[in-house]
């Protein structure tokens, strides 16, 4: 899933633009109420929530994309499980809590030269020393929406792919989805590809939830796309829910896990609602002087998500993170993140793609003119900006991503980078013990499940003081 500066008023019909005035007229709270949302009332501001990777992006500079180039043309390091995350930057229409970078009005002759850029890159990173004789060991579609691409597009594109970097033995290809693009036709172009993961972004089941927060797809096209996928036999299929739509009620969410669990998916992820800077949300309060946004606050959407895991351990599933059940956890893992967690490499590909090589971050161009342009007049990348994480911050980057998964080995933090995090961390973790978000239990960091749910807003503290309080832009 991903986002775009492209004009709203293009791709909103004005009765859409209206009703999405109207939730934040009703439910947003005014400015100028002498009622700012506090700590206590938990309104759902303007703002990211998850802490999607560290350091904050605000730190990764357009200086150290140089200091990429030289690795590059270092020798490969052959242990390191090498990746690639492919952006597909168009969607049919633009959701309203949508922050990504997404066209919505391309047409096949620009998408055509998008897809050749691409290759252009891959192509330069492929014949890099760092990179050259190494096969890929998992593959990450995303957007954006990579199911808007056609069957020979799909078919085209991956072949090209695969001829620069085998990807045979890759452990895991994972493909996001909108169910309203899907049929057969397209679901098979997809297992074609060697896809193993599916992910369909339901969101929510009712059409009004559905059509009120600007999503494409309507709860038919869910089923339908569900049932081809499974006949296909797709190894794993995931489906994202998002809990506090704007006008979910308690009801509607009730049903919306219901209808997940009657679908019977291997994983379920489960994001709570936030409402980011450069959202249709968010204009639209700054137009109508909202400083709360007209979605559940944050007590209600942790409740609605524990209630939501409750129900799914009824049903035979485990809670594996903050966002995920799963229904058999012994056999369904998610390699990707996974492997990016634990410093693995990660090639970015496509218009806004993030990407790790060697301990560094790196991020391209994120505009689609531009991204293209450059790589037709020679690239060799579109690499915008990188940042060279020192061994501390790889050590406090695995600890906090890692603390998501709710259960930990403090053990394997001592033992890859010679740090205890109980003596690094005694003040954090005996503050996290007394607030009952969390316990230790020999070797083993529990979260509760109250912790758990507000995990992102806690792992602000692990953070190097200097990187504390950025923005995650
Ligand atoms: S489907 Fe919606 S949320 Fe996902 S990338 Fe497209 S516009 Fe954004």
């Amino acid at each position: 899933m991903a986002t775009t500066t492209r004009d709203r008023s293009t791709n909103q019909s004005a009765a859409a633009q209206e009703a999405l005035r109207e939730q934040v007229r009703k439910a947003g709270k005014p400015a100028d109420t002498g009622q700012p949302a506090t700590e206590d009332t938990e309104d759902t501001e303007v703002g990211n929530y998850f802490v999607a990777n560290y350091p904050p992006f605000s730190f990764w500079q357009r200086e150290q994309v140089p200091a990429v180039e030289q690795l590059l043309e270092q020798p490969s390091p052959r242990h390191t499980p090498l990746g690639l995350y492919y952006h597909i930057p168009f969607c049919r229409k633009r959701c309203h809590f949508c922050y990504f970078r997404v066209y919505t009005d391309k047409n096949a002759a620009e998408i055509r030269r998008y897809l050749d850029a691409t290759i252009r890159e891959l192509e330069w990173y492929a014949s890099r020393p760092y990179i050259e004789g190494r096969s890929l060991d998992y593959i990450y579609f995303g957007g954006g929406t990579p199911s808007y691409l056609s069957p020979s597009q799909l078919h085209d594109i991956s072949s090209r792919m695969k001829q620069l970097l085998p990807w045979d033995e890759a452990r895991e290809i994972a493909f996001e989805c909108e169910p309203g693009t899907l049929n057969e036709k397209k679901l098979e172009a997809i297992r074609a590809m060697g896809v193993t993961r599916l992910s369909l972004g339901v969101e929510n089941f009712d059409d009004h939830i559905l059509e009120l927060n600007g999503r494409a797809h309507r709860s038919g096209e869910i089923e339908r796309a569900y049932r081809h996928a499974r006949a296909i036999g797709f190894p794993q299929i995931n489906i994202d829910l998002i809990a506090g739509m704007m006008d979910e009620t308690e009801d509607n969410w009730r049903n919306s896990v219901d209808q997940a669990i009657a679908l019977d998916p291997d994983m379920v992820t489960i994001y709570q609602m936030e409402v980011p800077y450069n959202t249709t949300i968010y204009k639209e309060m700054q137009e109508t002087g909202r400083v709360t946004a007209p979605v559940a606050n944050w007590a209600t959407k942790r409740r609605w998500v524990s209630e939501a895991f409750d129900r799914f351990e009824r049903a035979g599933y485990t809670v594996t993170s903050a966002y995920t059940v799963v229904k058999n956890p012994d056999q369904v893992k998610f390699v990707y993140r996974d492997a990016l967690w634990e410093g693995a490499d990660l090639l970015p590909i496509g218009v806004a793609s993030f990407g790790h090589l060697g301990g560094m971050h790196l991020q391209n161009h994120h505009d689609i003119i531009p991204y293209v342009e450059h790589m037709e007049a020679g690239g060799p990348h579109s690499l915008y900006r990188a940042y060279g994480t020192v061994p501390d911050e790889r050590f406090v980057r695995e600890f906090i991503l890692k603390l998501k998964l709710g259960n930990v080995s403090l053990s394997y933090y001592q033992d890859k980078f010679g740090i205890d995090p109980r003596q690094r961390f005694a003040d954090q973790l005996e503050k996290l013990q007394q607030q009952g978000h969390a316990t230790i239990d020999g070797d083993r960091l529990i979260m509760s499940r109250d912790g758990l749910l507000q995990v992102d807003r806690l792992l602000h503290d692990f953070f190097l003081p200097h990187h504390r309080h950025a923005r995650y832009t």
